[in-house]
């Protein structure tokens, strides 16, 4: 009894340590977005045969003065059970129109959306007040959902999708295929693009099967009338096979990596020169 009772008392010590940090961390989001402490990097997306650049997606950091540049998937989280996410997410949202707008070219930016923000009534009247605002076309716009938005509550998915559809922008399922959602959903929602997940693309010619699930998935897009990005592309030997089975889009670390405004403002410039060009040796597909 004495030996259970002190493990208990463990895990209670423990439990209380977890509780405190997440306070704290939700303490310092609070400050940090006071601060304007947050920034955006943007990772290139690719036309796979010409590799010319079709879009960027934005994805947030955090400029943190004592432990230096945090990943999203060190505060999102947090940012999502605090409800943080709210004020961040429109931060996200108007800067990335905002500095999207004053992009070379008619590219389009894609922006990650909470589920958390999809709960809430605004989010609609923000996305069509940062385009405003930015002076963005909104078919420059497109909004990546993951299959939580639709599970969560799948009839205000609904209304909340249909809304912002009907504002111009497009619409993107995030890390498709990891969720536990019916892929029924793809009918009842008004999806323009299919972002097949990184784990299916580093399958390909890893696994056994690993190249048939993304061709599943790229046939799927193709009947419905979905386009299909494939992101986490990693080697030519992705690229290729992606090539061959007519994909879309890709993105990924073989081609580019997320980078800062002013580094992808450059980028942007040496792509249109066409030095970006003949870097990547795609090898024929088998
Ligand atoms: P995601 O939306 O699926 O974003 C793709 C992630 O994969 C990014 O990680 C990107 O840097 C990474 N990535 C891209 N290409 C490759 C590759 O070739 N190999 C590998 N190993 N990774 C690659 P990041 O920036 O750490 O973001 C992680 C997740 O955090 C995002 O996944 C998204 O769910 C979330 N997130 C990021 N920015 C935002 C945001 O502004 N708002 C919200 N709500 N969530 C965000
Ligand atoms: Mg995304
Ligand atoms: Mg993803
Ligand atoms: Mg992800």
């Amino acid at each position: 009894k004495q030996g259970g009772r002190g493990t208990f008392q463990f895990y209670a010590s423990e439990m209380n340590e977890r509780v405190a940090a997440h306070r704290r961390l939700v303490d310092e989001l609070r400050r940090g977005i006071a601060a304007d402490e947050f920034f955006l990097e943007y990772q290139p997306r690719f036309e796979p045969r010409s590799l010319s650049v079709v879009g960027a997606e934005a994805l947030v950091r955090w400029a943190h003065p004592e432990k230096g540049r945090m990943a999203p998937c060190a505060f999102i989280p947090a940012a999502e059970s605090s409800g943080l996410i709210l004020p961040l997410g429109e931060w996200i949202m108007r800067t990335a129109c905002m500095q999207a707008a004053s992009w070379d070219g008619d590219l389009r930016v894609s922006v990650n959306v909470s589920p958390v923000q999809f709960r809430d009534r605004n989010l609609t009247a923000i996305v069509a007040d940062a385009l405003a605002q930015a002076g963005l076309p909104a078919d420059r716009l497109e909004i990546e959902v993951t299959e939580g938005v639709l599970l969560e509550d799948p009839e205000r998915a609904q209304v909340m999708l249909r809304e912002l559809k009907e504002l111009g922008v497009s619409l993107a399922i995030d890390d498709f295929g990891t969720g536990y959602a019916s892929l029924s959903y793809l009918r009842n929602y008004p999806f323009d693009m299919i972002k097949i997940d990184r784990q299916f693309v580093s399958d390909i010619g890893e696994r056994e099967g690993g190249r048939a699930i993304v061709q599943a998935i790229l046939g799927l897009g193709n009947a419905m009338g979905i386009a299909v990005t494939a992101e986490g592309v990693e080697n030519a030997g992705q690229l290729a096979s992606l090539i061959n089975d007519q994909c879309r889009e890709v993105q990924g670390y073989l081609l580019a990596r997320p980078m800062a405004l002013p580094q992808f403002a450059e980028f942007l410039v040496r792509a249109q020169q066409g030095e970006e060009e003949s870097e990547i040796i795609v090898p024929a597909a088998g």
